[in-house]
């Protein structure tokens, strides 16, 4: 009797030893998942226009503006698996039509679960169709205002930084100020999302914000030069600046503001030369595919 106890007791300690190197090995497996955590921004070539799409590691998915044709379908297949056809967020920076176009597609082809935007009202047959289009989506709608705070993953979040007040309800012809300035934060790594605001925008940015500091800004309006002034370039002092241009008429991205990048000595990447720029952060670094 004696002798079986002691080699039920062994069998005990080597079963107990057994499940220690599982859940010691199934640890590890964890915190190499974890260590991978990232994020990925992909600035689409879309021709003279903005497409911007945000994916966590964990699936969130964002796109901010759609640009002016169909190109955003392709981009998002090939970003996407096929099997998905859900966006969590949708993001609409001012209803214009290189901005908004590709969006009245995105809404008719995939199940969108938050939309935000300003609510502001244009009278376009296109912004008639994206108010119809949203109306009947059924997703939850967020009208953009300061001091918002959209969570997209763990230590991951959109924070709203323009329009000051909601514009919902205000009618305008001319949107461009009327631009969602969104700030995307990861750990120690952010990206400012500036829409079409011009110099006028900015310049309130600065006067608004402490910390406006970013590693990558999405240049406003195409690198116009009637955006990006010296004091913002200055006071957010990216690392990085990427241009979402395509071929157009006037003159984007002008001289002027690529020679102040250069004086800044920052470096601007447009998709009209580069395509679709990926840019992958573990929260810490980003690094360009
Ligand atoms: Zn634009």
């Amino acid at each position: 009797m004696i002798m079986e106890n002691r080699r039920n007791k062994k069998i005990a300690w080597m079963v107990l030893g057994i499940l220690v190197c599982i859940n010691t090995v199934a640890w590890a497996v964890v915190k190499s998942v974890s260590t991978d955590h990232n994020l990925e921004v992909v600035f689409f070539d879309v021709g003279q226009g903005d497409s911007i799409f945000i994916e966590t590691s964990d699936g969130f998915q964002v796109l901010i503006d759609g640009g002016p044709g169909l190109a955003v379908l392709e981009k998002l297949g090939e970003e996407m698996a096929f099997y998905d056809r859900e966006i969590d967020l949708i993001i609409l920076t001012h209803p214009e039509h290189d901005h908004m176009f590709g969006l009245l597609e995105v809404l008719k082809r995939y199940e969108i679960k938050n939309i935000l935007w300003t609510g502001i009202i244009r009278d376009t047959a296109e912004w008639k169709e994206w108010k119809r289009l949203i109306e009947e989506e059924g997703a939850n709608i967020l009208i953009a205002e300061t001091g918002q705070k959209i969570v997209l993953s763990e230590n991951i979040y959109l924070s709203i930084l323009y329009p000051f007040e909601s514009l919902e309800g205000q009618e305008t012809k001319y949107t461009n100020d009327t631009s969602i300035v969104a700030e995307l934060i990861f750990n120690n790594v952010s990206f400012l999302f500036t829409g079409d605001i011009s110099k006028k925008i900015e310049k309130q940015l600065v006067d608004e914000y402490i910390d406006l500091e970013s590693d990558i800004l999405k240049i406003a309006h195409h690198g116009s030069k009637t955006s990006s002034c010296l004091e913002f370039l200055e006071v957010v002092s990216p690392e990085l600046v990427v241009i979402s241009v395509g071929e157009n008429r006037w003159g984007h991205p002008h001289p002027e503001t690529l020679a102040n990048l250069e004086k800044f000595g920052i470096q601007v990447l447009t998709t009209r030369n580069y395509g679709d720029i990926k840019i992958v952060s573990n929260g810490n670094s980003f690094n360009i595919k």
